[in-house]
């Protein structure tokens, strides 16, 4: 070993030592931070990871389209003579993307979504088709309100027809490059079937921006932890 790196290793077990009696003359101190309400994003994916894999994830969508499907049945009746109108959400509503936000490690890569999107590949969400088809048991029928893009309408189409849903009434997209957010948009939509006509009795969506901003008789929200659209 040249005097060099000998000067460094001398420096270095001085430096240990210093900071083990420093460690031996001081007490543990409680560290404060000014984050502990922040919540580690490394837990965070694992805690939605087991809820996806535990089944608690189906077990809950099933339970809120248990109770749209209540809903609808107990108050058809009811509105006799009226137009009646179930509309349902499309993403983490009737088709599921957790294959591909899992696959990308819970990121969000614009040109990757649209890209999976136009795939035409996300898996139905087997109790919201189940509900579509009791909806058109009953005689309701159903638009889709979708924050999709018009320029994924060919998409849509085929990824709702292979999911199993048919003979819907109408698939309402957002004109490509429409600014609105996804409240005044949907609620917008809403309102002009009201006008035109319809009594929307029950709308189904996974984010509050499906469903507030009034023109649906009852509301149910499905669970998603995956994203948050305004
Ligand atoms: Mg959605």
């Amino acid at each position: 070993m040249n005097s060099f790196y000998r000067r460094v290793a001398l420096l270095a077990t001085l430096l240990v030592t210093c900071l083990q009696l420093y460690g031996a003359a001081e007490p543990a101190k409680t560290i404060v931070t000014g984050d502990t309400n922040i919540p580690n994003i490394a837990i965070v994916k694992g805690m939605i990871r087991e809820y996806f894999s535990s089944g608690r994830y189906n077990e809950e969508i099933q339970a809120v389209c248990d109770q749209a499907r209540q809903y609808l049945a107990d108050n058809v009746d009811r509105h006799k003579g009226k137009s009646l109108v179930m509309v349902l959400d499309i993403d983490e509503t009737c088709l599921s993307n957790y294959p591909h936000v899992k696959d990308y490690d819970f990121g969000y890569l614009p040109e990757a979504w649209g890209g999976w999107i136009l795939s035409g590949k996300s898996p139905v969400i087997q109790p919201s088709l189940d509900l579509f088809k009791f909806a058109g048991e009953k005689g309701i029928e159903v638009f889709f309100i979708s924050g999709r893009l018009e320029s994924e309408r060919e998409a849509t189409v085929r990824n709702l027809q292979q999911a199993g849903f048919s003979n819907w009434k109408g698939l309402i997209l957002k004109p490509n490059g429409n600014p609105s957010t996804s409240l005044s948009f949907k609620s917008y939509q809403r309102q002009q079937l009201t006008n035109s006509g319809y009594y929307i009795l029950v709308n189904v969506g996974d984010q509050y921006s499906d469903l507030e901003g009034g023109y649906s008789e009852a509301v149910f929200k499905l669970p998603n932890p995956l994203y948050f659209v305004r």
